[in-house]
């Protein structure tokens, strides 16, 4: 799939991260801007890290103007880059329903609704009968804590398969001359006179003029070996499959109202279920149990029959989330070094943050898509808090 190649002394541009990120983000430099003197360097093994770990879903479903046509620059790229890659990402249009359980709800579905379709984004309401036609198996509880009044339908939403996401990227800029180097970690970086001269590894020092750094749920500890401190927390997140049983759910579900409790059914016929993050930070990658049980517990009040289903595996991740929820890409107060901070559900960005990012360290300047999500929204003030975030509970 790929060479693994000794590091050589000196790149043009290090990638620190090999996780849908940084592995696209090396992509893009070499296809969009011509540039493949370029090293990803990565401590385990490709997609290791969250990009292995997610719940594959994809969506643009957000609330604020900036956010919806970054989200859907990222849909339309995963809709292409099976056949751009050459590599089978099994994107799946299975489209996402939140329910809605009460004014409050209703009121920010409609507010998404609007900015969604300013920017041709389809995303319509549905009845309690439009969603029982959908989903035969939706047999909400009559004593429901908050009983559910119908649902928002993003039919766009899909599932794409997480490693073959780290794959595809690693093997097509591997074969545009990228040096990906698996089993090296990142130890400190060196500057002189406020620019980067480049980074010590376990496998030695490199020299570069430029560092891009996309190591979601360690970017203080990246950051930090510049002097960088990023307005982020560290928080798990977790999720838990059933054992595989024969299709009975085709959309993914949202209980927003739950505190964020989705699920969905895989390919292999697992019922995947998560929530949002635990609330507090640590580095951990482990979750605490009341999550699993309070995301069960809210999943069985609307399918009672999958109470019969047994657990198979359970696994968390750690994410980088910024205050405002919104993903960070931007340059840093050290010349030469970059940071892409994913956020919370980072999975679904991959495409549009590897390309803006790659467009951010390649020209030094911005892209269009992404010039409100620089490190300077926190100090102006002007956040781009999300609604829409997976994180929030
Ligand atoms: C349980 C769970 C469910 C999720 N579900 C979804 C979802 O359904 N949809 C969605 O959009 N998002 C989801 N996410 C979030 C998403 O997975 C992440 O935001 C995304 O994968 C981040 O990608 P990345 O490439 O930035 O980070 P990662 O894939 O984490 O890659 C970063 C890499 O950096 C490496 N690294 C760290 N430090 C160093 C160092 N010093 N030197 C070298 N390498 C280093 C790590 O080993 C790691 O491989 C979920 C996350 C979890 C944990």
């Amino acid at each position: 799939m790929w060479r693994s190649p000794d590091p050589k002394q000196e790149y043009d541009i290090v990638i620190i991260g090999g996780g849908g990120h940084g592995l696209g983000a090396a992509h893009f430099l070499a296809r969009d801007h011509n540039i493949t003197k370029v090293a990803v360097l990565e401590k385990g093994w490709l997609g290791g890290g969250n990009t292995g770990r997610n719940t594959m879903t994809v969506r643009s479903n957000f609330l604020r103007e900036d956010s919806v046509p970054f989200h859907e620059m990222s849909l339309d790229l995963y809709h292409e880059l099976s056949r751009e890659l050459n590599y089978n990402l099994m994107v799946s249009k299975r489209g996402m329903i939140t329910f809605i359980q009460s004014s409050a709800a209703n009121r920010v579905a409609m507010q998404m609704a609007n900015t969604m379709h300013i920017y041709g984004a389809e995303y319509r309401m549905l009845s309690l009968d439009q969603i029982k036609r959908r989903i035969p198996a939706f047999d909400p509880s009559p004593n429901m804590r908050l009983p559910i009044r119908g649902g928002v339908y993003q039919p766009r939403a899909s599932m794409v398969r997480h490693d073959a996401v780290a794959w595809g990227f690693a093997r097509a800029a591997d074969a545009r001359g990228v040096d990906i180097i698996q089993n090296c970690e990142v130890t400190g970086i060196r500057k002189e006179h406020g620019a980067v001269t480049g980074v010590e590894t376990t496998k030695g020092f490199i020299r570069t003029k430029k560092i891009g750094m996309a190591v979601a749920g360690h970017g203080s500890v990246v950051a930090s070996m510049v002097d960088q401190r990023l307005p982020i927390i560290t928080q798990p997140l977790q999720a838990w499959v059933s054992e595989p049983i024969k299709p009975i759910l085709n959309e993914i579900v949202v209980i927003r109202s739950y505190h964020g409790t989705y699920f969905m059914q895989s390919d292999k016929g697992e019922i995947v279920v998560g929530q949002g993050c635990d609330p507090y930070p640590s580095y951990a990658q482990r979750g605490t149990f009341s999550i699993v049980e309070d995301a069960t517990t809210s999943m069985l009040e609307v399918f009672p029959t999958f109470g019969r289903l047994k657990l198979l595996r359970h696994w968390a991740g750690m994410l980088d989330i910024p205050y405002d929820g919104s993903p960070i890409i931007s340059k840093t107060d050290t010349k030469g070094f970059y940071v892409d901070v994913a956020g919370s559900g980072g999975f679904k960005t991959i495409p549009a943050a590897a390309k803006t990012f790659a467009h951010l360290i390649a020209t030094d300047s911005p892209h269009p898509l992404a010039e409100k999500l620089g490190l300077h929204r926190f100090a102006s003030g002007r956040l781009l808090q999300e609604g829409g975030v997976s994180s929030n509970r």
